[in-house]
């Protein structure tokens, strides 16, 4: 993943905690975590960042086979290599989320070729939503 993907995923992580107010014990930490990555993410993607999670919207989803897991939209072959390669940080074409290669894509050469992804590994990779109160930190 790229290490700003990575930020926008802890912030969303951080921030949804934080919505949640769960733990109760960790908000004060996880604001000030939240506030850390705010300083090191570019104002641009914070912007965008802002409108998913005020539309309700998990901001970073993982592309599980080539579909982005927010809205179930297969993305372009650009875009997929794109992110094979960490170019960059990359976005969803459809609902605009910050996405990354998910961990259940299967390999496209050697043991474990050929397999499909069951249903239930699918639903398994969704993240939770933000106000799921999930310790994942
Ligand atoms: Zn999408």
């Amino acid at each position: 993943m790229h290490p700003i993907t990575q930020k926008l995923l802890r912030l969303n992580h951080a921030e949804g905690f934080l919505q949640a107010g769960w733990p109760p014990g960790a908000q004060a930490a996880l604001a000030e975590n939240a506030a850390a990555l705010r300083r090191e993410i570019e104002p641009t993607l914070l912007a965008q960042f802002d409108r998913l999670r005020a539309a309700g919207k998990e901001a970073v989803t993982p592309v599980i086979d080539g579909a982005c897991q927010g809205c179930g939209v297969k993305l372009s072959l650009a875009v997929r290599s794109a992110l094979e390669y960490m170019s960059g940080v990359h976005q969803c074409e459809s609902c605009g989320r910050f996405i990354f290669l998910g961990p259940s894509s299967p390999p496209k050469t050697g043991i474990g070729a050929g397999h499909g992804v069951e249903d239930g590994e699918l639903a398994a990779a969704n993240p939770p939503a933000a106000n799921e109160p999930t310790p994942r930190l």
